[in-house]
This record gives structure tokens, sequence and C-alpha cells, in this order.
């Protein structure tokens, strides 16, 4: 068993596409142990983004992320990790591919409705960034 953080961006919230982004998840198989809307904070942001806060366009995605309130949630499953990254798809939505979230949903390089943890210590170091022991349901 894996567990990975998934954010619904604000753009998936603003386009009230979190049931059905929500629902494929749970069509997948997947459990929720944790879930909560919240807004990211600018502080939090470069905590989350760390390894891209040196890059040109991280004002940009900051401004993005802190702009509306996201779902962060952690997910559970059987190599959920990038089960998950490959249901979400290529980062830009224009060359995501058909079927992933990203893929059906997305037209854009950032606005690109879902972040998904990229590897075992990303989804780790994420998942302690947005939840505390306390908030996540163990069975
Ligand atoms: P992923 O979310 O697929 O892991 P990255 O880690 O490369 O993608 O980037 C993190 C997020 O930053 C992306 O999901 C997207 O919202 C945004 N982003 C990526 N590249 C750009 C860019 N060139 N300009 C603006 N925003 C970007
Ligand atoms: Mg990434």
């Amino acid at each position: 068993m894996e567990r990975t953080l998934v954010l619904l961006k604000p753009d998936c919230l603003q386009r009230r596409l979190m049931g059905r982004v929500i629902t494929r998840f749970e069509d997948k198989g997947l459990d929720f142990v944790a879930m909560k809307l919240m807004r990211v904070t600018p502080e939090l942001a470069k905590r989350h983004y760390a390894e891209h806060v040196q890059k040109a366009w991280y004002p940009e995605l900051e401004a993005f992320i802190t702009g509306g309130p996201v779902v962060a949630m952690i997910v559970e499953g059987p190599e959920a990790i990038q089960v998950v990254r490959a249901m979400a798809g290529a980062t830009n939505g224009l060359k995501a591919d058909p079927g992933t979230i990203r893929g059906d949903f997305s037209s854009s390089q950032q606005m690109n409705l879902v972040h998904a943890s990229d590897g075992p210590e990303s989804a780790q170091r994420e998942i302690d960034i947005f939840f505390s022991a306390a908030e996540i349901q163990a069975e």
C-alpha cells in the first residue's frame, strides 16, 4: 500500500470539477484517508513547490495556487503514487493523453486541475506539509 498527496487546485474548484475528479479516484478503487478544503498560503506554496521556487514562472504558480481554495487529500492504494500520476496525465493539458484528468479537462500548462506526488519521498514530504497525524484516518 502507498499513500500520495493529491491537491484539487483552485481551477478545479472554480470549474466545479471536484466531484468528477474525486469520482475517478473512487472508480479506480483508491481510498481517501485524509481530506480538507483549505487555502494555500504563500509560505506553504514555497514549501510544497520548493523545487520550483527559483524558476522564472514560480511567481505565477504561487499566484495561481494561492488564488482560491484547494482540496488537499491523501489517497491510498496499491502503487497509489504512480497510479494517481498516470491518472493525472502529463503536466501540460495540451500534451496529456485523452482519458487522463488533465488530458480530458485542461488545455493549460499551469491550470491543470490536480497535483499528485511524483515519488515516495515527495509523497511523504508533501503529506507531512499538508496534514498532521491526527488528521489522517488509519483503518
Ligand atoms: P507536475 O504537477 O506535473 O509535477 P511540475 O512539477 O513540472 O508538474 O510543475 C508544478 C506545477 O507548476 C504544474 O502542475 C503547473 O501547475 C505549474 N507549471 C509547470 N510548468 C509551468 C510553466 N512553464 N509555467 C507556469 N506554470 C507551470
Ligand atoms: Mg512536479
